[in-house]
């Protein structure tokens, strides 16, 4: 399922020539809109929930759709960066939340 923006989070990455879910991309499909100053995905069928967009998100503005064959309608799956960590939020259709949280560097 592709990438959900949360409108009332994205800033469109003020200031910065290209915004983090674009460069992120690796299939070139995220933009920024010019007038809303905000970003979508240009190609939704094209998306292959890497989730390179959203764990790049520093507003956590985006969230990806579990695909229904595995999650059913509403439920998402976001994945929160920590400094070391991931940590990844699950929410079912019902508003159930798991969150499961790794180690994803190590201290050096
Ligand atoms: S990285 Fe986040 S805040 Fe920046 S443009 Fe993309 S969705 Fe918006
Ligand atoms: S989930 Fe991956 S392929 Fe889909 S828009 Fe985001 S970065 Fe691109």
């Amino acid at each position: 399922m592709p990438p959900r923006i949360d409108l009332s989070k994205c800033n469109g990455c003020e200031g910065r020539s290209e915004s983090f879910c674009e460069e992120a991309c690796p299939g070139n499909l995220m933009a920024v809109d010019p007038k809303t100053g905000q970003s979508f995905c240009r190609s939704t069928r094209d998306c292959w929930d890497c989730m390179s967009c959203v764990k790049a998100c520093p507003r956590n503005a985006i969230e990806t759709r579990i695909p229904y064959q595995l999650g059913y309608h509403k439920a998402t799956l976001k994945p929160i960066m920590g400094k070391n960590s991931i940590t990844w939020k699950c929410t079912d259709i019902h508003g159930k939340e798991m969150v499961y949280k790794y180690r994803n560097r190590l201290d050096r």
